[in-house]
């Protein structure tokens, strides 16, 4: 039978707070985390950006095409994780916006994603900091 390959955790501190204006999403979740000390955790975001981009990872080929997309785009909804690379928090984020017309778009999130307003909240897991390493299969950079 098939398992799960995944770690149990305590549940840590836990943070809600407003992301400053013009930020980039995945340095600031990464500034924090270092800042405060957080090795693993879970997060979401709401809020919107000026800015984005995302990608969509081509399976056969194992690279990330993106695109970049400006303009009043609500974050409908942004969930991530962080552990730890290099001994440094690696922030690994999905985003799914909307914009004027109804459209729904999103993906694996990239630098540079400027936050117009965002609201986080963020929980600190406590254990052994998970590990990534490229996958062989995948070509990911996943958990091990
Ligand atoms: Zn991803």
């Amino acid at each position: 039978m098939e398992e799960i390959n995944c770690f149990s955790y305590k549940v840590g501190r836990r943070f809600m707070g407003s992301l400053p204006h013009k930020c980039d999403i995945l340095h600031i979740v990464s500034d924090f985390c270092e800042t405060k000390k957080i090795q693993i955790a879970s997060f979401n975001i709401i809020g919107a950006v000026s800015s984005v981009v995302f990608g969509f990872y081509d399976q056969k080929q194992q690279v990330y095409a993106t695109e970049k997309k400006e303009g009043f785009l609500e974050i409908i909804s942004c969930i991530g994780n962080v552990t730890l690379k290099d001994n440094k928090p690696f922030v690994h984020a999905h985003i799914l916006l909307g914009n004027d017309k109804n459209e729904i778009f999103g993906g694996h999130l990239f630098s540079e994603s400027i936050v117009f307003a965002g609201e986080i909240d963020i929980t600190e897991l406590l254990g052994d900091p998970i590990k990534r390493s490229k996958d062989v299969t995948t070509g990911l950079m996943l958990f091990n």
